[in-house]
Formats: C-alpha cells, sequence, structure tokens
C-alpha cells in the first residue's frame, strides 16, 4: 500500500523479516529522499531488524585475508580467491542459508552440486528432526490465521514466544478473530516450561503454567497419552514431572475439551531428549487427541526461526530430501552423516557460510573445527564468523534492502518486499551466489 501526504511522500506495508512470523500488518513512512521517517506495527525486535540498515557494523567491500589480517579488495579480487579455495577443496561444507530467502537457498543448492559439496542449513541443529517425523507420520498442522480466528488453547511447549516470536501473542491470543465476539477472554494460554520465560508474563487467571523438570518432556507425554486412553486414570497425589496433580488435572480437560487447540512448540522440546524421540511422541499424542476426543481439534505449530521452512520446501522439492545432503560428480549422493558429524569427524576441507553466524552459534568443540579450514562468509555484518573467515562476500539485508520468498512458521508463502536500496549496491544472497556459480564456470 503506498499513500502520499502533504508533508510525507509515502506510506508503504512492510512484512518484517525479524523472525518466522514474518509480520505483514506493518507499516513504514518515508521521507521524500526516501529515508524511513517512521515505523507502524513493528515489535522491538522488528524495529531492531529494520535498523540493522544503520549499523556500524555493516561491511560494505569484500575483504579476503592477507598476512592473517582481513583487507578490502573488489569484487572480482574476492571471487577469485573464492574459486582458488573452491578449486583446492575435495569436500566443500555449505552451511546457514536461514536468514535468508529461497531464491538464495536455491541458488546455495545450485552451487553445492556444482562444486560437489554437502549443504545443510541451521535447521539441522534446530527443526530438522522435526520435518524428518513429519515426512514419515504426517503432521495435524494449521495455519496463524485459523490460529487468530479460531483456537481457543494455545500451549507453548518448550518456546518462548514472547522474545522468538513477539507479536505471536497479540496476533493470537489477544486478537478477537472473525468468527467471534470474544477475544482473550476465552483463550486459555499453558506454559510447559522449566523456567519463567517471559510468555509467562502475559498469563492471567484462567492459564496454566505447568513447571516441567528438564529432560521430562517425554515422561509427559507418555503419560498424558495413558491418561487419553484410560490406561491411567488418575495423576498422583503428589503431581508428576514436577507438575502438581490439579494442575495436570486442568492441562488433561484443555486437552480433551478445548474446541481447537495449537501446541506451538520450540528448542526446548528438541533439546529435551536428545536420544528419545520426543517430536514423534509428541506428534502422536495429538493424532491420539484428535481421534478419540469428541470435541476437541488440535494442532501443532513448531516455532521455527526465520527461514527455516524455506530450506526444508526448497531442497525438498528440488531434490526430495532436506537434510544430509551431498553432491558428488554433480548428483546427489547418500549421505551418512549431517552437520554436525561432518565437523566433528573432519568431513569437509573448507566451508562456505551464508547469512549465519556458526562461530556464535555452535559449540566450541566444533566452531574451532570449522577456524582451521577456509571459511568463505557471505553476511551483511561483522559477526565471529566474518572475523575469522578468509573471504567474506558482503550482502544486502534480505527482505529489507531485496525481496524474495520466505516461508513463515506455518508454512505459508510470503513475499518480502524491497522498502530501500542497499549501501554501495552491494548484491543480494541470490546475486552473490550466483556470482560463484557464474566464476567456477569460466
Ligand atoms: S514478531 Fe517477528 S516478524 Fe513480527 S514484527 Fe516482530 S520481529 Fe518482525
Amino acid at each position: 500500500m503506498t499513500k502520499s501526504t502533504k508533508n510525507q511522500e509515502r506510506i508503504q506495508r512492510f512484512v518484517c523479516p525479524g523472525c518466522s512470523l514474518y509480520c505483514d500488518d506493518n507499516q513504514i513512512v518515508f521521507s521524500k529522499n526516501n529515508e524511513i521517517l517512521e515505523t507502524y506495527g513493528l515489535c522491538l525486535k522488528g524495529y531492531k531488524k529494520i535498523n540493522e540498515i544503520n549499523s556500524k557494523n555493516r561491511i560494505k567491500n569484500p575483504l579476503i585475508r592477507k598476512n592473517g589480517v582481513l583487507k578490502e579488495v573488489s569484487l572480482d579480487e574476492a571471487l577469485n580467491k573464492v574459486k582458488e579455495l573452491i578449486n583446492s577443496s575435495q569436500k566443500p561444507l555449505l552451511y546457514g542459508f536461514v536468514n535468508t530467502t529461497c531464491e538464495a537457498q536455491i541458488n546455495g543448492i545450485h552451487l553445492a552440486k556444482k562444486i560437489n559439496g554437502f549443504i545443510e542449513s541451521n535447521a539441522s541443529i534446530c527443526h530438522g528432526q522435526t520435518y524428518s517425523n513429519v515426512i514419515e507420520s504426517g503432521l495435524n498442522s494449521t495455519t496463524l490465521n485459523e490460529c487468530i480466528n479460531k483456537a481457543d488453547v494455545f500451549i507453548f511447549w518448550g518456546s518462548n514466544a514472547a522474545e522468538s516470536h513477539p507479536k505471536f501473542l497479540t496476533r493470537t491470543i489477544f486478537s478477537r478473530g472473525k468468527f467471534r465476539i470474544t477475544g482473550r477472554e476465552i483463550k486459555t494460554l499453558i506454559l510447559i516450561d522449566p523456567r519463567e520465560t517471559a510468555t509467562y508474563g502475559v498469563a492471567g487467571a484462567r492459564d496454566l503454567y505447568l513447571p516441567l523438570k528438564p529432560g521430562k518432556d517425554l515422561e509427559l507425554i507418555q503419560f498424558l497419552k495413558d491418561m487419553i486412553l484410560k490406561e491411567k486414570s488418575e495423576v498422583p497425589a503428589d503431581g508428576f514431572v514436577g507438575i502438581d496433580k490439579q494442575d495436570l488435572n486442568r492441562f488433561i480437560l484443555n486437552l480433551k475439551g478445548s474446541e481447537n487447540g495449537v501446541i506451538l512448540f520450540g528448542q526446548g522440546v528438541i533439546n529435551s531428549n536428545p536420544n528419545g524421540n520426543v517430536i514423534k511422541a509428541l506428534i502422536e499424542l495429538v493424532d491420539l487427541i484428535n481421534e478419540t476426543s469428541k470435541r476437541s481439534r488440535f494442532s501443532i505449530i513448531p516455532m521455527t526461526g526465520h527461514n527455516m521452512n524455506g530450506f526444508i520446501q526448497v531442497s525438498l522439492s528440488l531434490l526430495g530430501k532436506m537434510g544430509q545432503i551431498e553432491f558428488s560428480n554433480n548428483q546427489l549422493v547418500e549421505s551418512k552423516k549431517e552437520l554436525i558429524s561432518k565437523i566433528k569427524d573432519d568431513e569437509f576441507d573448507m566451508s562456505i557460510i551464508v547469512a549465519s553466524d556458526p562461530i556464535s552459534n555452535l559449540p566450541i568443540t566444533l566452531s574451532s573445527k570449522l577456524t582451521k579450514k577456509p571459511i568463505i562468509a557471505i553476511d551483511c555484518f561483522i559477526t565471529p564468523t566474518t572475523r575469522l573467515a578468509d573471504v567474506v562476500l558482503p550482502v544486502a539485508i534480505a527482505g529489507i534492502e531485496t525481496d524474495g520468498l520466505v516461508y513463515r512458521m506455518d508454512n505459508i508463502p510470503m513475499n518480502l518486499q524491497k522498502i530501500i536500496d542497499p549501501p554501495a549496491n552491494l548484491p543480494s544472497d541470490e546475486q552473490i551466489l550466483l556470482k560463484i556459480i557464474q566464476k567456477m564456470e569460466e
């Protein structure tokens, strides 16, 4: 939407790329000189995201490490160095691809194929295992709009929406939706977390906080299944896995009696039991509720990060798989390894990192291994990864300085729209990856 008034040149609708909620209810007011004057609708996280355009940490020129120091060079010199590093590599590793667009993800996969690399996104250390289960068992899922209009019970399980996806609560729990004249007063919030997170701060009298003991998610799910199947009939008097009897009974009543419930689970569930299949059990629990309850209908939405779902959609549609993507002789081959074991077992000899900061985010045992091999980093900002890279290719900020497709946390495709030109005419992730592909063909 564009509107002109006397003093301001235009107001533009803006899809925020700040998290996987990709809120499309924001507006930006531009001056006649195309400077951002004001923003409406953004949460603090989204506001910080848009302010990245003024970040002092912005990288505006390509960099190459010379005598141990990163030096500014021309794009052509940087691309020649990239080609040299790739040509001397037998086992390149490509990683990241979440804080970017599907177009960049597609080019990342094309590049991996061309250079016989192994490619995974950040999903491999996050919701990758969720979607591996979904491929096998399916998922009773729903959309954000259904949550807004129909959901009456919201269960945040090992996820802290108030911080990870700040407008989720205002857009769903605090909204009325199309079909009701009531709002928050008929919506129940249930928080399952060992910690009282920021989301706990919005809980009211009708809501429930269940302080589940760490690592006990699988036990709780099995207990709930037994209660629903009537293999257990009573909650122990002293409660179960840290939750008191009365609260657990209320929780079970909500599972059996809600009109339209949704479970939004996050990293807390994934990390709770790395050796047990807690995601599979959660999917089965929801299937069981839907099969056995006359009244209740439950759905699951994994609280993914940024465009994680985009990489899953793109890789599934291009290759039929979403992880352990490895090429040899420019063909997809079976790989028994995933990102962590590849790094752990030193099965790579260089890395190309796109829109990610694994030096900060991976455990030190893995990140230190990355630093021992050449790193090509494609990023907008100075990060620990770009600081340690051998080549840094700066890019425009996806969704602010470039257009592009992304998939929202509920797997709805959304178009991000460029609102401002990047500094120094920087290319997008998509364009720089294409330039590398073209350079390799010269
Ligand atoms: S919730 Fe996420 S997408 Fe929505 S405005 Fe905040 S940061 Fe942006």
